[in-house]
């Protein structure tokens, strides 16, 4: 064991969790790589749980940063905030929301908090739909509304949730049926719960859930709950903390998949956007945002720096169309994971689009979840010099690869020569 793991063990909480059995230390990034204390350099297939959209160390937001922080380091609601203003009006208009207003946090979770005390408020009600396998955040009220049970410290709430399906596709109730059969089955699902309760506030949903293992219902499935929310005056949050952005390549948000019935009434974004540094934030029609009788909700939500960051790192996905790129470079390695995977018995699936794609691993002939290989897995990748995450409801058992946007071609054929094998390696 590290010193620094001793002291980390000594002094942080049991449950703040590490990765590998010799956990790492990342001390200083570029583009697509990272390196870690003792001088290894790894392909980073994760990102940091998707923090790093664009590229490690990009140039352009370390000028932003540092110009920021040479002028005044300062977090006040109190006065104009002018960066605040910009970053503010480019979410705004890129994300379909009409008339809408953006609030800023520091955290996805805080994010998701701000848009449960919207939609509470506004509809006076505080009864939410979430969906199983779900992952919304660790303060008191996210974690009522995550359906993810094995990630929620506690089972207590100040909310009602009632858990809806239509995550998870492999398994449950569903499994097997066909995208239109999925849908009504859902839905069916839905009114079912609606006709029992008193009416909730909103529906919550991750367009593809990211903590639950990049796993997604159909294309349409929000649309199709949407008709019968819409019906009821029943709100749509979409949590785009992991979604947005452009990282499912088809589309800049996850919401864009379920468009036939128009963009959410409200969404919730982080991560990504501030390139590692910590911006969250709540977008929504001015009459939800709006509804609050309150002065100011946030000390640290928009602080020049973490908006400094968010623009330049905005501007820069956009001048050089990552999206596009996650579409191009996503497609050829979800092709060539899908040919490994077929020859590999201990992958059931390979989903997702763009550059967040899950690997869904169970024991050969069974339908058994595998959280050991999942581990396994992991290993054999950080000692081959690739960095992934690890998700899903069942015992954490699919692996997550979502790289920084910006990744090569040639970036994606090293990545997936490491992946095939370690999954090879499972067979042996
Ligand atoms: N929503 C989703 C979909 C997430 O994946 C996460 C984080 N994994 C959160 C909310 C919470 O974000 P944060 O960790 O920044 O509080």
């Amino acid at each position: 064991m590290t010193d620094l793991y001793a002291r980390h063990k000594s002094v942080l909480p049991d449950w703040l969790a590490l990765y590998y059995e010799d956990p790492l230390e990342i001390t200083h990034g570029e583009g697509r790589h990272v390196w870690d204390a003792a001088g290894n350099k790894y392909l980073d297939f994760f990102g940091g749980i998707l923090t790093t959209m664009t590229a490690h160390a990009l140039p352009e937001v370390t000028k932003a940063v540092s110009e920021q922080a040479g002028r005044i380091l300062h977090s006040s609601t109190l006065y104009l905030n002018r960066p605040m203003v910009e970053l503010a009006e480019r979410i705004a208009q890129l994300s379909g929301i009409p008339d809408a207003r953006v609030f800023f946090t520091t955290s996805g979770t805080e994010a998701n908090d701000t848009a449960l005390l919207l939609a509470t408020t506004y509809r006076q009600s505080n009864t939410i739909l979430a969906m199983r396998n779900s992952y919304h955040g660790r303060s008191f009220s996210a974690v009522g509304i995550t359906g993810n049970r094995g990630w929620s410290p506690t089972s207590l709430s100040p909310l009602q949730t009632l858990y809806v399906h239509g995550g998870v596709r492999t398994r449950g109730p569903y499994a097997g049926l066909s995208d239109d059969e999925f849908i009504a089955a859902c839905v069916d699902d839905l009114k079912d719960l609606l006709g029992h309760t008193r009416p909730p506030a909103a529906l919550i949903a991750e367009p593809i859930q990211g903590v639950g293992g990049f796993t997604s219902g159909p294309d349409g499935l929000y649309a199709a709950f949407r008709e019968v929310l819409a019906e009821r005056g029943i709100l749509w949050i979409a949590d785009e903390v992991q979604t947005g952005w452009g990282r499912t390549g088809d589309n800049f948000w996850g919401w864009q998949a379920h468009g036939r019935s128009g963009p959410p009434d409200m969404l919730t974004f982080a991560k990504g956007i501030g390139n590692g540094s910590s911006i969250g934030g709540v977008v929504a029609r001015a009459e939800i945002m709006n509804c609050l009788d309150a002065n100011s909700i946030s000390t640290f939500g928009g602080t020049q720096i973490t908006m400094a960051a968010g623009l330049a790192n905005l501007t820069y996905l956009l001048e050089h169309d990552l999206q596009g790129n996650a579409r191009r470079v996503g497609g050829l390695l979800i092709e060539r994971l899908r040919a490994v995977a077929a020859q590999v018995p201990n992958v059931r699936e390979v989903r997702g689009r763009g550059l967040m794609l899950g690997i869904e691993l169970v024991k050969p002939g069974t339908d058994e979840a595998d959280p050991d290989a999942a581990s396994a897995v992991l290993e054999a990748t950080r000692a081959d010099g690739l960095l992934i995450g690890k998700g899903g409801g069942h015992n954490t058992s699919a692996l997550r690869i979502a790289p920084p946007l910006s990744l090569t071609v040639a970036e994606a054929e090293e990545g997936a020569a490491i992946l095939e094998r370690a999954l090879r390696s499972l067979t042996q």
